[in-house]
C-alpha cells in the first residue's frame, strides 16, 4: 500500500511493510530527489524483499527508539545497501552506530524534505518522532498509536503526556505512521472510556471492517486521534467526567487512563 502525498510540493511516498508479530516498518521516498529511507527496521529480510519488489535502494535508516523490534535489521540493511543510520544523539549509546546523530528540536534534511525532530520521551527516554513538515507526515514510533499510546517503560506519565501534546499540536491533516498494528485492542479499550463518543463509534466500526479483511488501519491522522484517542484526549472535560475526575489535572487524567490500559 503506497500513500503518495502528491498535493504537496514536498511529496513523500510511504510504503508500509508489516514485520515481526505486529510491527510496521516503512519504506519512504522523497519524490523530488529519489532519496529512499527505511523507518524502524525491526528485522531485515521482510524489508529486503519489499525493497526488491519496489526496485529501491535505501540511502537512510531512520530509528525512533532503541527497542529491538525497531532496530534489529538496521545494521544489516546499512551494510548490504551502504545506507546511513539516523537516530537520536541523546540515545546513541543504545542505538546502532549513527551516521546522523539527531538533536531533538532541530531540523534535519532527508532529500528535499525538511524533517522536524521531535523529542518524545515516555515509552523510552530517548524516543524521537520524525515530522516531515512539507509532506505533512509523522513517524511516531511507539509514542502515539491509532487510538493508543506506548507503555511507559522508562519515562513518567507527565513526560508522555507532554510528548503527546507536542504531537497533538501538529496540523490535524498530518498523516501518522506508528510502530505497531495495535488498533483493534486500542479501540476496544477506548470504548470503555468513552462509549458514547460518536466519532469513536464510527471509527471502531471502520477499523473492525479493515482488520476483518486483513488490511492495515494505518495511517491515521492527528485530527482523528484528537477525536477518538482517549490518551491524547485526557484534557477533554468529557474524558475527565467519564473517569470521575472532573477538574483534575490533564497529566493526572492521562496517567489514570494509562494505568487502566496497563491493567486491562
Ligand atoms: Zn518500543
Amino acid at each position: 500500500m503506497t500513500t503518495h502525498n502528491a498535493d504537496s510540493a514536498a511529496a513523500l511516498e510511504v510504503e508500509l511493510v508489516p514485520i515481526l508479530q505486529d510491527n510496521y516498518a516503512y519504506v519512504i521516498t522523497d519524490v523530488e530527489t529519489g532519496t529512499v529511507g527505511v523507518v524502524d527496521p525491526g528485522e531485515a529480510s521482510a524489508i529486503e524483499a519489499a525493497l526488491r519488489d519496489m526496485d529501491l535502494t535505501p540511502d537512510w535508516i531512520l530509528l525512533t527508539h532503541h527497542h529491538h523490534d525497531h532496530i534489529n535489521g538496521a545494521a544489516r540493511l546499512a551494510e548490504s545497501y551502504g545506507a546511513k543510520i539516523a537516530g537520536a544523539k541523546a540515545d546513541a549509546a543504545r542505538l546502532p552506530k549513527l551516521d546522523a546523530a539527531l538533536i531533538a528540536g532541530e531540523d534535519w534534511s532527508f532529500g528535499a524534505q525538511i524533517v522536524e525532530i521531535i523529542d518524545t520521551p515516555g515509552h523510552t527516554v530517548g524516543h524521537i518522532a520524525y515530522h516531515f513538515e512539507g509532506a505533512k507526515v509523522l513517524f511516531s514510533g511507539d509514542t502515539l498509536f491509532a487510538m493508543g499510546c506506548g507503555r511507559l517503560f522508562e519515562g513518567t506519565a507527565l513526560q508522555m503526556w507532554q510528548s503527546l501534546r507536542k504531537l497533538a499540536a501538529l496540523p490535524p491533516e498530518t498523516s501518522v505512521y506508528c510502530g505497531h498494528e495495535y488498533t483493534l485492542s486500542n479501540a476496544a479499550f477506548a470504548k470503555t472510556i468513552e462509549p458514547n463518543n460518536p466519532a469513536l463509534i464510527d471509527r471502531v466500526a471502520e477499523v473492525e471492517a479493515l482488520r476483518g479483511e486483513g488490511l492495515p488501519t494505518i495511517p491515521t491522522t492527528i485530527g482523528r486521534e484528537l477525536a477518538t484517542n482517549p490518551f491524547i484526549r485526557a484534557f477533554e472535560p468529557a474524558v475527565k467526567n467519564a473517569l470521575n475526575l472532573p477538574g483534575a489535572d490533564d497529566a493526572a487524567v492521562f496517567a489514570q487512563i494509562r494505568r487502566r490500559k496497563d491493567e486491562a
